[in-house]
């Protein structure tokens, strides 16, 4: 008997649920899978998703999105990294850029390099030796190159976007290729007695819609994953506290402002606060805790802190940081914000949406629903979330601010083992544990370990190999090629105006 699923339904059209719906017309054969959206325009996205990290790109080329269509459409620019101001200290900065530093020598990273040098007193920043690193504070940008011997290959380029155009973009996508769109809101929905698996969901207008599949999409409120399955929530509170946030866009003050190639996040007094730079505005938002901050206060900060006129006023979003219990529970799917929320500090969510996506159509179900595949999903998605998650608590928890009763609390903190974990063996010897699937790997935990103060006390002795004049000439070398290298590029709103070719960034022609 043919066990396939032949019918899905995914409620929400948000982010989540438009790079789900394109992706299962990607991957699922279209012949005998109907595959319908139900979204409610009363119900409105969260829609502030504009930062990403360099495997977006991983999503949109396996979709076979053309790169210069998508970002004309949804105002993108390039996005190098993102600069922590504040964060380990009042007045300091530091930007976690997607690249490596400078290369392993003799296998022994190069950062043990750098750190002999600096146990004789050499007090030049890493930072110089990493090429997206100086490509940010020099505004520069160019698409990597293919060849490895070059400096110019040796980084990761995302993007900074408006989600609510890409979401627009991809239901275009969608719609082309057969998903069925249904306006509605959902306020009902059956349960199959015995096993317990959704059945149907009811709309407003009383249509009744069955499937086999479930996907939840339906942001924060979670409608299948919680409301009708009860699946329960991990509350990630105690270790990511923020709670809340503003969110505002802001026109450029004027046509010569530059378009920065990085998010800005800016540590506040009970939170931080980001600026993201489109083609045409930028969008801003305080994240806070509103246990150390009211709201009137929050709100004005953001105000305070914002650098053009504000396009509207500010809007409110409340959230738990944490994950559901199981993200998948029976024949219901939860991906986005249903599934969980950290926080944006990394520009982790989309990420994981386009993890959860991926990984769900690589142990795709029949009708049985066996439970050795969810459980190893889940398994998998959790993992991804705890990685997430303690990358970020090393941001909070490494700070030596004390200036407010917020940071006292993030400071001092009790924090994951697995954390400790890392963060310890980093402090005793250099070394940075990770794993090659994780998507954070070596040079993302040396940027923010070393931006937030956690350095180590030893470099691997295998440098001693090397004597000090032969290691000075290396990083010189280095540094100085980079250096040239990046100077020679365009600045990067005339990078987006050439490559975009758009009467959108006239304005920098
Ligand atoms: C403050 C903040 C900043 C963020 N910044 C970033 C960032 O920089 N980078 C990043 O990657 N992510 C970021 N995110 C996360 C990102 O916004 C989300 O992951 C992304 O937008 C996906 O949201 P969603 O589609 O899951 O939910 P939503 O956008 O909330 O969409 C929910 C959908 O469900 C529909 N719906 C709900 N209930 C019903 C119903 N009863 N009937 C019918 N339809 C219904 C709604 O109409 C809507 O279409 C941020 C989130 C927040 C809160």
């Amino acid at each position: 008997m043919d066990r396939r699923i032949s019918k899905i339904v995914i409620v929400g059209g948000g982010t989540a649920g438009w790079m789900t719906a394109a992706a299962f017309t990607r991957y699922l054969d279209r012949a005998s899978c109907e595959i319908r959206l139900v979204e409610s325009d009363q119900i409105m996205t969260v829609g502030v998703g504009e930062a990403t990290i360099p495997a977006i790109r991983v999503f949109n080329d396996r979709l076979g999105i053309d790169e210069i269509e998508f970002m004309r459409k949804t105002n993108a620019s390039f996005k190098l990294g993102i600069q922590f101001e504040n964060w380990a200290q009042q007045g300091d900065a530091y930007i976690h850029a997607f690249g490596y530093y400078g290369q392993p020598v003799n296998d022994v990273g190069f950062h043990h390099y750098w750190l002999k040098l600096r146990q004789h007193g050499d007090q030049t920043p890493i930072n110089e030796y990493n090429m997206p690193h100086v490509a940010c504070d020099l505004g520069r940008f160019r698409h990597p190159v293919d060849d490895p011997a070059s400096v110019l290959s040796r980084y990761f380029y995302a993007f900074h976007f408006d989600a609510t155009l890409y979401a627009q973009y991809l239901r275009g996508w969608s719609e082309q290729r057969g998903v069925r769109r249904t306006e509605g809101k959902v306020v009902d929905f059956t349960l199959d007695g015995e096993s317990g698996h959704i059945r149907s969901i009811r709309l407003e207008s009383g249509e009744q819609i069955e499937a086999e599949l479930f996907i939840d999409c339906s942001g924060f409120r979670g409608l299948l994953i919680e409301q009708a399955l009860k699946t329960g929530y991990q509350d990630w509170s105690q270790y990511l506290p923020c709670n809340s946030a503003f969110a505002i866009s802001t026109a450029y003050r004027d046509e010569q402002t530059p378009i920065p190639p990085f998010t800005r996040a800016r540590a506040l007094q009970a939170g931080w606060q980001w600026r993201i730079p489109l083609q045409n505005r930028t969008g801003d938002g305080h994240v806070f805790c509103d246990r150390y901050i009211s709201h009137d206060e929050a709100a004005a900060t953001l105000l305070e802190n914002i650098e053009g006129r504000a396009l509207g006023e500010p809007r409110l979003l409340r959230f738990t940081t944490g994950m559901r219990k199981k993200t998948w529970n029976r024949n219901c799917v939860s991906i986005g914000l249903s599934g969980g929320f950290l926080e944006p500090l990394e520009s982790t969510s989309i990420y994981l949406i386009q993890t959860a996506i991926l990984k769900f159509i690589s142990c795709f179900p029949d009708r049985d629903f066996g439970a050795a595949g969810i459980d190893e999903y889940n398994r998998q998605m959790t993992d991804k979330y705890e990685e997430a998650r303690d990358f970020l608590i090393l941001h909070y928890h490494a700070t030596r601010r004390d200036d407010t009763p917020f940071w006292n609390d993030c400071r001092n903190m009790e924090i994951p083992e697995e954390l400790a974990h890392r963060m310890k063996l980093f402090r005793a010897r250099g070394f940075v544990s990770f794993k090659e699937s994780e998507l954070f790997v070596e040079h993302n935990w040396l940027a923010v370990m070393i931006g937030q103060g956690v350095l180590p006390q030893r470099y691997d002795p295998r440098v001693d190999a090397m004597g000090l004049e032969q290691v000075q000439q290396l990083l010189e070398q280095t540094r100085s090629t980079i250096r040239r290298e990046v100077e020679a590029l365009p600045v990067h709103a005339r990078a987006l105006a050439d490559y975009c070719k758009g009467e959108l960034l006239s304005r920098h022609r």
